[in-house]
């Protein structure tokens, strides 16, 4: 029953990402989800909402994929486990890794399967530092990442996540993790600027941090295509040829974390391609399996390929792996996965249905006086609410005001996500959103902005 649901959840499950005081309150989960059917979920007490996130922007085939279940059902049934460890592999994890360097940017070389994307940018940070160790350069190994930026909350991925709540009372980040400005053009220190402008600001902080720290210490530096959980941000104009020309002339290497925008968020297969930048390292999970089973790829390019097998005889083992590297329950979710997302010709979806979404949330809530901005790319968009938007004047933090706005439409049958930093409305749907669903979100936005703000 849902009271008994109730009692052993309040007894038992320590929730990730919840405030403490809700488990002193003794307070149960609020919802108890049990289905979904496309970009629909429903719960235990009979809502249908539509999910404008996608879950954690990972859903993205949408729910319910007969599909996809059948092959995990059909891998379980022939081989459950088996390891990937010294030539190990099942069909399933060497088809995905066939499938997925067929994806790749051009320049990638190989393909390590991991569990999510904290795990795959860890593996990530350390074949950095395996690399220039095999260099002969182990002073070099700092790592630039920027605030705002999300990486995850492991010790070394908190760390490179430039959000102050992933730090506080966990003695983060680690030393050898730096960051630099966010490329928030909205937020610019100075209103004058127009964005190329802006672009050469960020650029030149960079260089200014690389000069402070000395380029031989700084290994690599990491970055979303568009910043997600620090406010689902699109860079400004030119700014990622521009960074990739400084990281270049100083020898750091690129590392694209592409956990929310790989496997077609951004209406391309992956957001370097979309921003044309070539990575050394690329982070993915998310959309890798649509979250159907948990499954993570590092990509590794071919200049740091060629290093590494260059260090192979005095190295032997690369030390680094899990039981569940490349797990074949996974692999199979995977290799469905992007079978469907061809077959249904997701990745044009959501470069089409993704910014008539965004671009409509534009016309309909753009002008409202406490809306400061709407801005998206591909199947992501953000409304950033203001206390005053001709000023830039943002609410106290403590008012919750980015929060009402969600609760208000969750009662409209929507979900969205008060992002953690500022009073931020985030939208990341499943990449097969119809014009109608879109629609419908756009609506219980504009009505629960006008319900909670006049
Ligand atoms: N990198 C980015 C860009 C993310 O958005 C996330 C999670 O949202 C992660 C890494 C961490 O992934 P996971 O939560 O699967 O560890």
């Amino acid at each position: 029953t849902n009271d008994k649901l109730a009692e052993w959840d309040r007894e038992s499950f320590f929730h990730p990402s919840t405030h403490l005081a809700q488990f002193a309150r003794g307070e149960a989960a609020q919802r108890i989800v049990t289905g979904g059917e496309g970009v629909f979920i429903q719960d235990r007490d009979g809502n249908k909402l539509l999910d404008g996130f996608a879950g954690l922007y990972c859903v993205n085939v949408g729910y319910g994929r007969q599909e996809i279940a059948e092959a995990i059902a059909d891998q379980a049934r022939e081989l459950s486990y088996y390891h990937a460890y010294a030539g190990h592999g099942s069909e399933a994890s060497i088809t995905l890794a066939k499938m997925v360097m067929d994806r790749a940017p051009k320049n990638m070389a190989r393909v390590y399967f991991g569990l999510g994307g904290s795990d795959a940018n860890e593996t990530n940070i350390k074949l950095v530092w395996y690399y220039n160790n095999i260099l002969g350069r182990p002073e070099k190994k700092k790592i630039i990442s920027r605030w705002r930026g999300y990486h995850g909350s492991g010790l070394m991925t908190g760390s490179l996540t430039g959000l102050e709540l992933f730090h506080k009372k966990f003695d983060l980040p680690l030393a050898q993790v730096i960051h630099t400005e966010a490329p928030y053009y909205y937020r610019r220190p100075d209103m004058n600027m127009s964005e190329e402008e802006f672009t050469a600001y960020c650029v030149q902080s960079l260089e200014e941090l690389i000069a402070r720290e000395g380029a031989d210490t700084i290994a690599a530096f990491i970055g979303e295509p568009v910043l997600g959980t620090g406010g689902i941000v699109p860079p400004p104009a030119g700014y990622w040829q521009a960074i990739q020309k400084v990281l270049d002339k100083h020898d750091i290497l690129l590392i694209v974390d592409e956990v929310v925008t790989g496997f077609g968020r951004l209406g391309t297969m992956f957001g370097a391609d979309h921003y044309g930048v070539k990575p050394d390292l690329i982070t993915s999970a998310k959309g890798l399996t649509s979250a159907y089973a948990p499954l993570s790829a590092s990509i590794v390019g071919q200049r740091m390929w060629d290093v590494l097998m260059k260090g192979t005889d005095e190295n032997g083992v690369i030390g680094h792996g899990w039981t569940y590297s490349a797990h074949p329950i996974g692999a199979a979710a995977g290799v469905a996965n992007l079978k469907l997302i061809d077959e249904l010709g997701l990745v044009q979806n959501a470069a089409d249905t993704g910014n008539y979404f965004w671009q409509t949330m534009r016309d309909e809530v753009g002008g409202h006086g406490n809306v400061g901005e709407v801005r998206g790319e591909g199947m992501l968009c953000a409304v950033e609410l203001a206390a005053d938007k001709d000023k830039r004047q943002f609410f106290d933090a403590s008012e919750g005001t980015g929060a009402k706005v969600v609760a208000a439409m969750l009662k409209r049958g929507v979900i969205a996500r008060a992002m953690p930093q500022g009073d931020i409305i985030g939208y990341a749907p499943p990449l097969c959103l119809t014009r109608a669903e879109a629609d419908q979100i756009v609506l219980a936005t504009k009505d629960a902005i006008t319900e909670v703000l006049g």
